[in-house]
């Protein structure tokens, strides 16, 4: 089926008689009538649910619609998109080891990677995106597991170099995870330009409705583990797992099944029945979101730059943006989506009255979901940083994060042209 179907359809298709719309199991544990069948549930002999920290099958149908829609052959959901990060990389990584990540990335990510992981003995090598190759090819060694970017990067609008970085990755057979998140598998699908495993905060435009916290791992299955010095634990018997070997015993799920049985069963960063419904609903319509999300924000965009209040746009979809060549070179056609920064004439001060006189468009916490809101970063989410760090991170403190939603283009573009005038 084509992903538009996958969108409406994918991951669960009734039997006769069964319900048509996916149901939730608000359930924590299911019933077996020999204790020798939920043995073999256990050994993954058969597929089967034993405790929902570990699986569920409202979760499970969800998983595997967004799987479906990236291309990957299986997934892992989990209570947030920061939990997702936390267990792809805990799936390769120990204290001693590496991962090369691009510094322009989701200030939650760089956190975990530069602060909490980087605590636990896991060390982050950040490099300048638009680093040539022998400066990346530096700073990676024997002990790096993992090269990580984001398809689009939030709020310096950059879009990753795909073939760059994914000609380091298979150099050296290394695994390439990409956060997927704001471009979604409607406009942009990494697996299909090298990355190994996508990730996604499932609140963003996945949900679409900001209602639900969430995360998942899409496993590609393109990565060859089978004998890879680099990750033993892929081709060594897992005690904790009564001596599973992940590429014996789960062929080309390997990552993903070793996610699920070993670290979602020890940390416990379960997406719950419920909100997987939810997530599931939202992603019903992704394809017919996204479609709306980027032509509003173009339209936004071009009203904004001819507005002469306005010093500077950034949206991927202008022919003018400087990323505009390499999302057309990585983009499906389908549109540029809806994030877009902008900065206002007359500093951080008038930054903020436009905010503050913006009525349609919240002040909010978060993106990518169906309501046009706005985020100040050099208050909020960047604010710890020093003004000479805002600007290395190309955060000025005159700029606005716009989120355009799915409302009336006019007016979204009459709200931002108020609160200008105002
Ligand atoms: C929001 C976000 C995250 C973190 O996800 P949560 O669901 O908030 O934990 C990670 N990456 C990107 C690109 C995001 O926008």
């Amino acid at each position: 089926m084509k992903i538009d179907t996958n969108c409406v359809q994918g991951g669960y298709s009734p039997k006769n008689g069964e319900a048509r719309v996916l149901p939730i199991y608000q359930s924590t544990t299911f019933a077996y009538d020999t204790p020798e069948q939920l043995a073999d549930v256990f050994d993954l002999k058969d597929p089967g649910f034993m405790y929902t920290r570990l699986g569920n099958p409202t979760v499970n149908y969800f998983e595997d619609k967004i799987a479906l829609l990236e291309g990957g052959v299986g997934a892992l959901a989990t209570s947030s998109g920061q939990a997702a990060a936390l267990l792809a990389i805990l799936n390769v990584c120990n204290a001693g080891d590496n991962i090369v990540a691009v510094n322009k990335i989701y200030g939650g990510t760089f956190n975990l990677l530069n602060v909490t992981l980087r605590r636990s003995g896991i060390e982050t090598r950040f490099v300048d995106p638009d680093a040539d190759m022998g400066e990346i090819e530096k700073l990676v060694d024997d002990k790096t597991k993992v090269i990580f970017g984001e398809t689009v990067a939030n709020p310096a609008m950059t879009i990753f170099d795909f073939d760059k970085f994914s000609a380091i990755a298979k150099k050296y057979g290394i695994l390439l995870y990409v956060d997927n998140t704001l471009a979604t598998p409607i406009l942009c699908r990494p697996l299909e330009l090298g990355a190994n495993v996508v990730l996604h905060s499932t609140t963003k435009y996945i949900d679409g409705h900001a209602c639900c916290v969430g995360g998942i791992i899409v496993d590609g299955g393109n990565f060859d583990f089978v004998g890879n010095p680099r990750y033993p634990m892929f081709n060594e018997p897992d005690a904790s797992y009564h001596g599973m070997v992940y590429t014996r015993d789960c062929g080309n799920k390997a990552f993903v099944v070793k996610a699920r049985v070993q670290l979602l069963r020890d940390l416990g960063t379960t997406m719950s029945p419920f909100n997987a419904f939810l997530t599931n609903m939202g992603a019903e319509t992704l394809h017919l979101r996204m479609e709306k999300h980027s032509a509003n924000a173009l339209a936004v965009a071009k009203a904004l730059v001819s507005n002469p209040k306005i010093e500077e746009v950034r949206y991927n979809g202008l022919e003018t943006d400087p990323s505009y060549e390499r999302s057309c070179k990585y983009y499906l056609g389908r549109g540029f989506g809806g994030m877009m920064t902008f900065c206002v004439k007359g500093g951080r001060e008038a930054a903020n009255k436009v905010m503050k006189n913006l009525k349609l468009a919240k002040i909010v916490t978060h993106v990518a979901d169906a309501r046009t809101c706005v985020l100040h970063p050099a208050s909020t989410t960047h604010r710890q940083l020093s003004d000479e760090q805002l600007v290395a991170c190309g955060i000025k403190d005159n700029l606005i994060r716009l989120s355009v939603g799915i409302e009336d283009a006019e007016d979204i573009i009459a709200d931002l042209e108020q609160a200008l005038n105002a």
